[in-house]
């Protein structure tokens, strides 16, 4: 089972501080879209036991969305583990939410551990006693390796890690970029022998982007900006879509022609910005997703892998 959790990019749907058109209208329900919250997504092989796939600011609200989140006793998670695909605050900044005592499992490479703890004061809230957070290092190109309940009984879910294009977190070094700065994953399910490629950051293709996608029943893929200039267009910024390490959505280079090709029968994008003009439900950009056969991620969304 795959539970879309949060669905936009940084900042959200409506932004704090944005009045774009797409915010001001979903505040003010003049427009055909709905709001989302920060990606995430909760993956489970028997519905009983989730990993978490990025670790939002708005993961309380997320689990209390969310019935397969609660806990089942006194103290208690059904998460058993949380894999994170790059440093950045809106994927890694929920963890310091999950501060309660609770022992936690990680996912995520070494150089994405390292990023967020090291010279982190506010780490330290994790690292309260020992064995509160267990880090199962992510290996770029390396076998598959299981997702472990907190137990470390098998959860029938095993995860492989693969560099995509990308950037280190905003708030880190830009200057020694490294492959292991940002990567996606694919999960396969052992009883199905099916597998979900989560691709939430891209700044281009490669040829590990392309084998993800080309190996996946499901794929979750950026969905940041439809085009390049979309913020400079707006007066947002100056900076492009790819200075951001995000490959737009439309127009001849877009990935919607990549993902177009791609035999997954679910095709989905999520990390979805706040000005990106596919979030309206009737506007020309949704209805060229849709043709190519791709959806766009909603908070609420299930999926069977
Ligand atoms: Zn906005």
């Amino acid at each position: 089972m795959i539970r879309v959790l949060g669905s936009a990019a940084g900042g959200g749907f409506p932004q704090w501080n944005c009045g774009c058109p797409n915010c001001v209208g979903v505040r003010r329900g003049s427009i055909r879209a709905v709001a989302r919250t920060q990606e995430s997504v909760a993956v489970s092989a028997d519905g009983d036991a989730w990993f978490l796939l990025n670790a939002s600011p708005e993961i309380r609200q997320q689990i209390e969305s969310f019935r397969g989140l609660h806990p089942r006793a006194l103290r208690d998670t059904p998460i058993q583990g949380i894999v994170l695909t790059n440093g950045d605050l809106d994927h890694a900044l929920g963890l310091l939410s999950l501060r309660e005592s609770q022992p936690l499992a990680l996912y995520a490479s070494k150089r994405v551990h390292s990023g967020f703890s090291e010279g982190n004061v506010l780490y330290r809230t994790l690292q309260r006693f020992e064995g509160q957070v267990t880090l199962h290092a992510l290996e770029l190109g390396a076998a598959e390796q299981p997702l472990r309940l907190l137990n470390g009984a098998a959860s029938g879910l095993h995860i492989r890690a693969f560099a995509a294009p990308g950037k280190a977190a905003l708030h880190l070094d830009q200057s020694n970029p490294q492959p292991a700065d940002n990567i996606g994953v694919l999960i396969r399910d052992e009883r199905t022998d099916k597998r979900l490629a989560y691709i939430p950051a891209a700044g281009a293709s490669s040829a590990e982007v392309v084998a993800a996608g080309s190996a996946a029943d499901a794929l979750f893929f950026d969905g940041t900006f439809w085009s390049s200039d979309e913020l400079i267009a707006l007066g947002a910024s100056t900076r492009r879509a790819e200075d951001m390490a995000h490959w737009p959505i439309g127009g001849a280079e877009g990935s919607l022609k990549f993902l177009s090709g791609l035999a997954a029968a679910r095709r989905v994008y999520i990390h979805i910005n706040n000005t990106n003009p596919m979030l309206r439900d009737d506007s020309a950009e949704r209805t060229e997703v849709q043709a190519a056969g791709v959806e766009v991620a909603f908070d609420g969304m299930e999926l069977e892998l």
